[in-house]
């Protein structure tokens, strides 16, 4: 049976929930706000499907050949609710119209992240915009299972490791099943979240959180809290305390730092992303309202863009080009060294004061590096 020995080796993904034929697998919190399995050893029947299940004992090779491409839909007010391009509107709209099925991360009632379903357009925007938060998927693997055997047509969306995990749990290629995942720079702590939304919010109800409101512009992106008393939050991602702590990998998932699904050849059909860097590599499709990079990873993501594409502004894109100012693509993130430090404090000190301290810190110890390196290039040219 599953046994978490190392939590580095384990993403949440659920497959091993979802699979066990006698429901006694549970996903808990650890201290950090991470879920993990936890079996009921009384009700276990040692089946060791769970074991035989997991993405990460048993990882998989794909021997594909992506091609990339730079695109943004055309439709402007779907474009600007949307966290780059608004493909993933584009794709699902076409699922939904073949009488298909999306599955998508969007907010519970409290604002916690989750995975769920939607069979509407309308209803499509609750998944629209990245949450800068590791969702949970529940039992949307069974869902999913069910509603391929009963042939419909299901669009899974979500990180390559939860693509990971819904592969391992079917076991199977079904032709219905349509796959999207993201480059992903790595997911946040559930409990840091829920503490920063309390901390804003401060009791007032909310109404909507955009993570990437683009009313600063698409780079220069704001955090932005609305609330039902007509007040909002608004801040510069790069200002904001949140934004800057997910950046400088301050409370990712420890999995995330040694990510297993950091490579071009990806399980999805299709992988979206931000089009980093875009200015200087294909100018022409740069207006700071937000470029997709978008990966089509096999046949099944080749017909879905085929549907697509005339929607859209796009164009063609070396791949290896394309992620040159997005590494999250093939390497994963450091481990901030005050993580585990940070995350002992957080909820004790004040949340912008020790942000501000803990990246501060990285950021004078980069600056100290280049002027050392500069300082020895001198000296080795004799200059002083
Ligand atoms: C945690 C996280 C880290 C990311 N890191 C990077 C990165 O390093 N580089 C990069 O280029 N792009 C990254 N992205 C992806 C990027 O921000 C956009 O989601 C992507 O470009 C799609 O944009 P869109 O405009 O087409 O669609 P949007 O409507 O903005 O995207 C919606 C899609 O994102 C999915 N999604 C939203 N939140 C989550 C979540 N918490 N977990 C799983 N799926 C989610 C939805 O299910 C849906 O498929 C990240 C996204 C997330 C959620």
């Amino acid at each position: 049976m599953i046994k978490i020995t190392k939590k580095e080796n384990c993403t949440g993904c659920h497959a091993c929930y979802n699979v066990c034929p006698k429901a006694c697998i549970t996903m808990e919190y650890d201290e950090e706000g991470f879920l993990y399995p936890k079996v009921n050893y009384e009700k276990c029947i040692q089946c060791n499907l769970c074991e035989r299940t997991c993405p990460i004992i048993h990882s998989k090779k794909i021997d594909n050949n992506p091609v990339a491409y730079a695109c943004y839909n055309k439709d402007e007010n779907i474009r600007n609710q949307s966290t780059s391009g608004g493909i993933f509107t584009l794709i699902s709209e076409n699922i939904i119209n073949s009488n298909g099925i999306v599955f998508g991360a969007g907010f519970d009632k409290n604002y916690n992240v989750v995975h769920t379903m939607s069979d509407n357009i309308s209803d499509l925007e609750k998944f629209r915009g990245s949450k800068y938060v590791q969702s949970s998927i529940g039992d949307t693997y069974k869902e999913v299972k069910k509603l391929l055997e009963k042939e419909k047509i299901v669009l899974f969306t979500g990180t390559p490791c939860q693509i990971g995990g819904i592969k391992s749990y079917l076991g199977k290629d079904y032709p219905n099943l349509i796959c999207q995942d993201i480059i992903c720079h790595g997911v946040p702590s559930q409990y840091v979240w829920q503490h920063y939304r309390d901390l804003i919010s401060s009791g007032r109800n909310i109404k909507n959180i955009n993570f990437r409101d683009k009313s600063t512009g698409w780079k220069k992106y704001s955090l932005k809290f609305d609330f039902y008393n007509g007040q909002y939050y608004k801040e510069i991602g790069n200002k904001n305390a949140y934004i800057k702590g997910f950046i400088n990998n301050l409370y990712l998932r420890p999995s995330c730092y040694n990510c297993a699904y950091k490579t071009l050849n990806r399980q999805s059909d299709i992988t979206l992303a931000d089009f980093w860097g875009i200015e200087g590599i294909l100018p022409e499709l740069d207006d700071n309202k937000g470029t997709s990079l978008v990966f089509i990873n096999s046949d099944k993501g080749k017909l879905l863009f085929e549907n697509i594409k005339n929607n859209t502004v796009y164009k063609g894109v070396d791949i290896k080009k394309s992620i040159t100012f997005n590494p999250c693509a093939v390497v994963s993130c450091e481990k901030n060294k005050v993580r585990n430090k940070f995350l002992n404090e957080y909820k004790n000190k004040d949340f912008n004061e020790l942000i501000e301290l803990y990246t501060r810190e990285k950021i004078s110890k980069k600056y100290n590096f280049i002027f050392q390196v500069f300082k020895n290039l001198i000296k080795r040219l004799n200059i002083y």
